[in-house]
C-alpha cells in the first residue's frame, strides 16, 4: 500500500508540460524516512514551492513536498546562525528575523523559494559579483541518502557530498535541514541608485566602471529595442540604506516594513495578453518612468521580489505557458549576448521580463551556475516551434563558452548540459557512489541523463 499519497498535476514555475505526479507530503522529518524508503515508488524527488521554471522538481513516480517541513530549529542571535527544516521559506526568515536586524545574505528574485529549494540550484542574487551564491552561507545541512542514512555535510566535514548536494537539484538525496549564517543589516530598506543606459554595450560599461562600488547591481533590459538601441536598459544599483538615509517615519521603526499588498492573477489570461505591443507599451513606460536618479529609498519587497507582489503571474502567459531562458556569457564573449537579443527582437516573442547581471567568481560546487561572466534571463512565451527556438539559441550560448542555469531550463538537449557544466564527471562520480540505482530522479534528471540506470529502465 506504502505511505499516503496524492497525485496532482504538476510542472514548473513556467507551467509548461504539466504530469500526474505521485506526491507525498510529510508533515515532519521523522516522516520522510518511511517516505524514502517506502520502496512502491522506483523513484523520488523532493520538491519546495516549484519556483524552478522547468521540470527540476517534476517526477511522474514520487514528488516529496517539503513545504510542511517548515519549523525553525534554533537562532543564535550573536553569530547570526540560524538552523531550521528545510521547507522554510525565505519569506518566513525574513518575518521572523527582519525585525531584529538580519536578513539573507543571498536572496533570489523571488521570496517564496524554500530553504532546500535555495540549496540544490544554489541560488544567486543581485550581489553576486561581491558576495557569491546561497552555499556560502551554508554552514551544514543533513541530507537523508538513498541508502536511508542521515549524514551531516558541510565545507569541512562530507564536503565533497555538500560540494554535490549544492546546486545538485535533489540528485544526491534529501535535505532534512540546514544551518544559514544571516546577515545584519542597519534597516529593511535599500537605497537606490538608478542609471539609464541607451543600448546594450552601454549597459556593460556601465555594469563594469559601477558594479564594485555597490553590493546589488542588476539591470532590467528593454527585449524589443532594435538598432542602435538593442538593449536599452534601466541599471539599478543599491545597498542597505542606513537610518539616517530614512525619512522620519522610517526611522522611527526601521525594520518595519508594510509588505506589499497582493494581488492574484485569477485566471489564465487568453495567449495573446502579453504581444509585441503590450510589451513594448510597458517598455517604454518603464523606460521613461527611470530618468538617472540617486539615493532612492525603496524597502526590500520592492527592490528583491518585484513580482511578488503579484500572485500567480505565471497566468499571465496563457495556458501553453513559457520557459524563462537564463544563459551566462564568459566577460570576453559578452558579444554572444548581443547575439541573443537580436533574435530575440527578430523573433517577435515579446520577452516581459529580461534581467541582466554581471556574475563575479565561480564557486565550488560543482553543478553550481554562476561563473564569471554576464547573464541575461528572459521570460519566453511558448508559442510556435519553441523547442526549435530554443536550440538555436543553445547553440549560439555554447559557441560562446556560455551555460544554461538548471533553475530555469525546460528544453536544454543532454549535449548541450554535458558541453557546458565542466565539473559533471564529479558530480556523476558522487551520485553513482551514493545512489547507485538512482532512487532520487526527475524527469530533467532523465533528461540530462544525470540518472542513467532509470532512463534506460523506463525506455
Ligand atoms: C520570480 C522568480 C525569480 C527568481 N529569481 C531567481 C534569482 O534571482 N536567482 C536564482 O538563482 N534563482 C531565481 N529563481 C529560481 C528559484 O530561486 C529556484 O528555482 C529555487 O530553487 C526554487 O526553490 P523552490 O523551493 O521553489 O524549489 P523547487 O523549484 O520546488 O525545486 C528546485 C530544486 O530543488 C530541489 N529541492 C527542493 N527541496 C529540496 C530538499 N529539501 N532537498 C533536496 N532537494 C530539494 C528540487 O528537487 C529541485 O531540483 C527565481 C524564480 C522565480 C519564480
Amino acid at each position: 500500500m506504502g505511505e499516503p499519497h496524492k497525485t496532482m498535476q504538476l510542472s514548473g514555475w513556467g507551467r509548461m508540460r504539466p504530469e500526474p505526479c505521485r506526491t507525498y507530503r510529510p508533515e515532519r522529518l521523522r516522516d520522510c524516512a518511511p517516505v524514502f524508503s517506502d520502496p512502491t515508488p522506483d523513484t523520488l524527488i523532493a520538491r519546495g514551492y516549484g519556483r524552478s521554471y522547468g521540470d527540476a522538481a517534476v517526477n511522474a513516480a514520487g514528488v516529496v513536498d517539503m513545504t510542511r517541513l517548515n519549523r525553525m530549529r534554533s537562532f543564535d542571535p550573536v553569530s547570526g546562525i540560524l538552523e531550521c527544516e528545510s521547507g522554510v521559506s525565505l519569506e518566513e526568515i525574513i518575518d521572523a528575523f527582519l525585525p531584529n536586524g538580519f536578513f539573507l545574505p543571498v536572496t533570489p528574485g523571488t521570496k517564496f523559494v524554500t530553504v532546500g529549494g535555495a540549496i540544490a540550484n544554489d541560488v544567486h542574487g543581485k550581489n553576486h559579483h561581491c558576495d557569491g551564491t546561497f552555499s556560502r552561507f551554508v554552514r551544514e545541512l543533513e541530507l537523508l541518502t538513498a541508502s536511508s542514512e542521515v549524514l551531516l555535510c558541510s565545507p569541512e566535514s562530507n564536503a565533497d557530498i555538500f560540494w554535490a548536494t549544492v546546486g545538485g537539484i535533489g540528485l544526491t538525496g534529501c535535505i532534512l535541514s540546514a544551518k544559514i549564517q544571516l546577515m545584519r543589516v542597519p534597516s529593511a530598506y535599500i537605497s537606490v541608485d538608478y542609471h539609464r543606459c541607451a543600448n546594450l554595450d552601454a549597459a556593460l560599461a556601465a555594469m563594469e566602471e559601477r558594479d564594485g562600488a555597490y553590493p546589488y547591481s542588476v539591470a532590467w533590459v528593454d527585449c524589443l529595442a532594435e538598432g542602435n538601441t538593442l538593449g536599452r536598459s534601466v541599471l539599478m544599483h543599491g545597498r542597505h540604506a542606513e537610518p539616517k538615509d530614512l525619512d522620519r517615519r522610517q526611522a522611527d521603526r526601521p525594520y518595519a516594513v508594510q509588505t506589499a499588498h497582493k494581488l492574484p492573477v485569477p485566471f489564465n489570461f487568453p495567449g495573446f495578453f502579453l504581444n509585441s505591443w503590450s510589451v513594448q507599451a510597458f517598455n517604454n513606460w518603464f523606460y521613461n518612468k527611470h530618468p538617472d536618479l540617486e539615493h532612492v529609498i525603496v524597502d526590500y519587497d520592492r527592490f528583491f521580489y518585484p513580482l511578488d507582489s503579484i500572485l500567480q503571474w505565471n497566468r499571465m502567459y496563457g495556458k501553453r505557458g513559457f520557459v524563462q531562458y537564463q544563459a551566462t556569457m564568459p566577460l570576453e564573449h559578452a558579444a554572444g549576448l548581443t547575439k541573443l537579443l537580436e533574435a530575440l527582437s527578430a523573433s517577435k516573442r515579446a520577452s516581459f521580463l529580461a534581467v541582466l547581471k554581471r556574475f563575479g567568481e565561480q564557486g565550488p560546487g560543482l553543478l553550481s551556475y554562476p561563473f564569471k561572466g554576464y547573464t541575461l534571463a528572459l521570460d519566453i512565451p511558448n508559442h510556435g516551434d519553441i523547442t526549435q527556438f530554443l536550440r538555436d539559441l543553445d547553440r549560439m550560448v555554447l559557441d560562446h563558452g556560455g551555460r544554461l542555469y538548471l533553475a530555469k531550463d525546460a528544453c536544454m538537449s543532454r549535449q548541450s548540459f554535458e558541453a557546458a557544466y565542466p565539473r559533471l564527471s564529479e558530480f556523476r562520480a558522487i551520485k553513482e557512489r551514493l545512489d547507485p540505482k538512482g532512487r532520487f530522479s526527475s524527469s530533467m534528471a532523465r533528461r540530462l541523463g544525470l540518472t542513467v540506470q532509470k532512463e534506460a529502465e523506463h525506455g
